[in-house]
Order: structure tokens, then sequence, then C-alpha cells
């Protein structure tokens, strides 16, 4: 197996076969991680976080076989996320999800073990630093990724353009316009964050993300988290035998001597 499409979500192509192709898999700083609250430090000098999506520009809605994803215009610093943890304001790039097939598995990161039924990752990248988004996510400092957890229970009345819009990209290799859609609708009302240094949680899992995962989560309808379920397929439309996108993400990662700190005291 080589090249950028030999990994998947299966059981010959999932997370414990990554490693061989993409050998940083058993690296040391690996995503995601079980955070362990009582574990975690809280440093009473981390800032708030600063979202800053007021003017933000999104592209496109895409099927890329492993998520769906949303894409942002970057040539400028309009919609960054700053504070925090970051020494520079960081810019967005995209967003994507992971989810399972049941409510008890779905996020990759996880907390005392327990997983939520979907994870959002809001994607940020170093323009101070560096010149493109690819040369970005192959540097220690070059990606900064929010993570949320989604639990079920109300609808999310921010989430129905998002679910409606999936079945426009069904299949993997599908791509629509999709503009005007703010994802500031999307984070929880309080930002406390957990904080640590990690890697993308895809192949080819560069160790280049400082990872924030809020501690609140937000909460969509249990037919909203249906419709991520049902409506996506891993396949093309042209393969034979459609698979259902769904259970699209990896498991925890060994700490190894990294420490995770909280913005807040827990
Ligand atoms: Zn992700």
């Amino acid at each position: 197996m080589t090249g950028q499409h030999c990994w998947g979500y299966g059981e010959e192509d999932g997370p414990s076969e990554w490693h061989r192709s993409f050998s940083i898999a058993e690296g040391d700083r690996q995503s995601p991680i079980d955070i362990v609250p009582s574990q975690a430090t809280y440093n009473p000098s981390l800032k708030p976080l600063v979202v800053s999506y007021e003017l933000c520009t999104s592209l496109s809605i895409s099927n890329n076989g492993h998520s769906v994803m949303v894409n942002f215009e970057d040539y400028d610093d309009k919609t960054v996320i700053s504070g925090g943890p970051l020494e520079s304001p960081y810019r967005l790039k995209q967003f994507h999800f992971h989810w399972g097939t049941k409510s008890n598995q779905g996020s990759e990161h996880t907390v005392n073990g327990k997983s939520f039924p979907c994870e959002l990752h809001l994607v940020h990248w170093n323009a101070k630093k560096y010149s493109s988004f690819e040369e970005a996510a192959d540097a220690p400092d070059g990606l900064a990724v929010i993570g949320i957890f989604l639990d079920t229970g109300h609808q999310h009345t921010g989430m129905n353009r998002l679910t409606d819009a999936l079945y426009m990209v069904k299949f993997k290799g599908t791509k629509a316009q999709f503009d005007n859609f703010n994802p500031k609708c999307l984070l929880p009302s309080k930002q406390d964050y957990w904080t640590y240094p990690g890697s993308l949680t895809t192949p080819p899992l560069n160790e280049s993300v400082l990872w924030i995962v809020l501690k609140d989560p937000i909460y969509i309808s249990e037919k909203q988290m249906l419709k991520f379920r049902k409506t996506l397929f891993y396949t093309s439309e042209e393969e034979d035998g459609r698979i259902h996108m769904v259970n699209n993400f990896r498991p925890p990662q060994p700490l190894k001597g990294r420490t995770v700190q909280a913005s807040f005291k827990s």
C-alpha cells in the first residue's frame, strides 16, 4: 500500500494498519488522545480563545472519501482564531466531522474514556510563519485545530443548512457550492478548553497540530445525526457496493509524556 488513497476506516485499511504506510502513526505526538480532566494541568496564563469568523467566506462542501468537509477562502486574515495558546492568528481553512453508527462512538477525542457521537474539527493554519496551508501542515507549529464534541439532544438550527446539503455530496469525490455559511453558529457558548501538541488524525498524520478541544459539547438532534450516518458514502458513484460513511474516527493514541493543559479550573 502506497500513495494517498490506500487508507480508510475498514478492517483492512483502518487506523490499526496506517503505520504500514505512515510510520509516524507510532510517533510521539499523535492524535487523538483520551483526555483525563483530573490529570490535565490548569494553566492560569492561558488566554481566552478569540474566534473572529465575522467576515468568513465559505466556498464549497465536499466528500473526500473520509469525511464531509466545508472549505473557506483563506488568502487573507479575515477569518482567524487567536488568543488561547496561540502566539499569532491562525486562518480557517476547512472544517469536517467524524462520527459513528451509534451514540456511544464517533468522536476521536474521548473524555475519561467516554466517546461522543460526533466530533467537529475546525482546521486553521499559521499564515504568519508559513506561505501556504500545505507548508504549514508539515511544520510543528503549523496548524491549530478546534475540536468540538457533538452530543444528541435538541435540534441545532444552525446545523440544518449543513445537514440539508449533505445529499449533494453523497459520494466520494463530489463537491457542491456552499456559500455564506458561518461556523460561528457551531461553537458552544462557553469556550473552556484543553490544549496539547498533537497530529492530524488522518494520514499523513503529520505532527503539526496544536489541539484546542472545547470542554462543552454542542447538541444536534438524533434526526440530524442520522443524516450524517445515512446520506454519505465512502464510495464513489461508479463503484459497486455502496458503503455508508460511518465510524470514520481514529481511536485515542498514547500520550507519551505529553501534558494536557486546561484553560479552566476543574
Ligand atoms: Zn478531523
